[in-house]
């Protein structure tokens, strides 16, 4: 039987907000433990919570760059559970009235845009963080996160495959960052999420029991961890067995996902509304005020580079994946109007070199402009395209002007046609034998031919001008 997967992700998303949801403690990530904290986000007798104006609209941003409905009046609740880093015994959320609803992105797959429909977002506060020991049997506790501002965002059960479900993350990870409300660190935890996931026949309808995958700290993980998921289910159904509804962990080590305790239910929260909040109204004014302050958006970014720059939709994709790649790619084609070079250039080597330094598009080495003088100088026969790659190197390890290193390393390409016969000559004399060879049939030392000419050059000589000169040599 083959079966198809039915996957839904609940996402947790950080504010960078300054201050927490309900206090006016920072937000800040790395400070003492304990040294963020107050009354109020301690959970003390008597103290009131009071909502953060900053996380309201960071919501609707986000809300509205995924087409959600903003609820006019939404409501907190309280979602009761024991834990230790959760000082009050309950977790201020959003259940029954959530600020929003019924929103959709599309998400790009080899070239096909998939719709995933978001079923809700709301707003809530994180919980502190518990340090185990290694060498005692003490667990410690930190509450600087204690209160934090957190979105949920929901999904709608639309997601097919573990790749499917790695688009999404990365697509919604790429809103949040152009909205400029989230950092987006997986690792750190500021962007966080569970994974539900259920097999059923493909071609039925109904959807089989799910599993909730948690401990996932990189889009690898999640992808790897529902491709586990989804075989350990087929296998189980297979075998004649049933899913059992429950949470599982995520072991990256042994890259296997392990049962950790049943699925608890909503009513087991005994979800109530906070008797301490107002609900939450929001008037249609600030609904499109904020809506007038919404950057570009990713898909939007990607149609137009596609439409004006008449680059491949890989491309496009891959340049609009932060708001500062594609500032740096249209920064660059403005002094540079050939945007598939410029593209190359920016995928290739800028990347490449980015990632080997562990650095951001923001901290590149090269800046826009100088990326624009070194294809300018390949495009005016300055120097050849290999040679670039070399200078791209030096300019991106000294900072120095492509045309200082060109000078200063004598890289300038030579174009002289006289300069290139010599070099021709000299190898066709080296080379008798194979010149005997080629003239009897063995076409393919043609290659051999122009590499030991580049070799000579060490690399500058014109690579057209040495084909058509050798063709004619030879
Ligand atoms: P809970 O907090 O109980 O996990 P939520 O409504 O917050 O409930 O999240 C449920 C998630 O599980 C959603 O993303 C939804 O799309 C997904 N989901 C629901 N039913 C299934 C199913 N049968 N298989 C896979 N995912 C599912
Ligand atoms: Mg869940
Ligand atoms: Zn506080």
């Amino acid at each position: 039987m083959t079966y198809e997967a039915i996957i839904g992700l609940e996402v947790h998303a950080q504010l960078l907000t300054r201050t927490k949801i309900f206090c006016g403690c920072s937000t800040e990530f790395g400070a003492p433990p304990n040294t963020h904290t107050c009354p109020v986000c301690l959970g003390m007798p008597g103290v009131l919570p009071v909502l953060n104006r900053k996380v309201v609209e960071y919501t609707i941003r986000m809300a509205l760059a995924t087409n959600c409905t903003i609820a006019s009046e939404s409501r907190f609740a309280r979602k009761n559970y024991f834990y230790p880093d959760l000082p009050k015994g309950y977790q201020i959320s959003q259940y029954e009235l959530p600020i929003a609803e019924h929103g959709y992105i599309h998400i790009q797959l080899n070239g096909h845009p998939r719709r995933i429909g978001i079923t809700r977002i709301h707003m809530e506060e994180d919980a502190g963080k518990l340090i185990h020991d290694p060498h005692r049997p003490v667990s410690a506790v930190d509450f600087n996160r204690t209160g934090v501002p957190l979105i949920e965002i929901v999904s709608e059960p639309d997601i097919r495959t573990p790749e499917e479900a790695g688009a999404y993350l990365r697509h919604l990870r790429a809103i949040l960052r152009y909205l400029e409300i989230c950092d987006g660190n997986m690792e750190e935890g500021s962007f966080r999420c569970d994974a539900n996931v259920s097999v059923r026949p493909a071609g039925t309808n109904t959807f089989g029991t799910r599993t909730e995958l948690k401990n996932m700290n990189s889009f690898k993980h999640v992808e790897n961890a529902l491709a586990y998921e989804i075989r350990r289910q087929e296998a189980l159904i297979e075998d004649g067995g049933e899913v059992v509804q429950e949470t599982r962990l995520w072991d990256p080590d042994e890259g296997v996902t392990v049962s950790m305790r049943g699925k608890e239910e909503a009513h087991d929260y005994r979800y109530f509304p906070d008797p301490d909040l107002l609900p939450l109204v929001i008037d249609e004014e600030l609904v499109e005020q904020i809506r007038s302050t919404l950057p570009e958006l990713p898909e939007a970014k990607r149609a137009r580079f596609i439409e004006t720059y008449g680059i491949p939709p890989y491309d496009a994709q891959l340049l609009t994946s932060s708001r500062a790649l594609g500032d740096y790619f249209e920064a660059c084609v403005k002094h540079f109007p050939e945007p598939k070079t410029v593209s190359n250039w920016v995928m290739g080597s800028l990347l490449a070199r980015l990632k080997a330094e562990n650095k951001t598009i923001e901290q590149s080495p090269v800046s826009p402009e100088r990326m624009a003088e070194l294809l300018r100088l390949i495009d005016s026969g300055v120097i050849s395209g290999k040679i670039a790659k070399t200078v791209f190197e030096e300019m991106a390890s000294s900072g120095n002007a492509p045309e200082t290193i060109i000078r200063e390393k004598g890289l300038v390409q030579i174009t002289d046609p006289d300069a290139i016969v010599e070099v021709v000559k000299q190898v066709l004399t080296e080379y008798t034998k194979e010149v005997s060879d080629y003239k009897a049939g063995k076409t393919k030392l043609f290659r051999f031919f122009v590499g030991q000419v580049m070799k000579a050059t060490r690399g500058k000589a014109n690579p057209k001008m040495v084909n058509e000169i050798l063709r004619k040599m030879l």
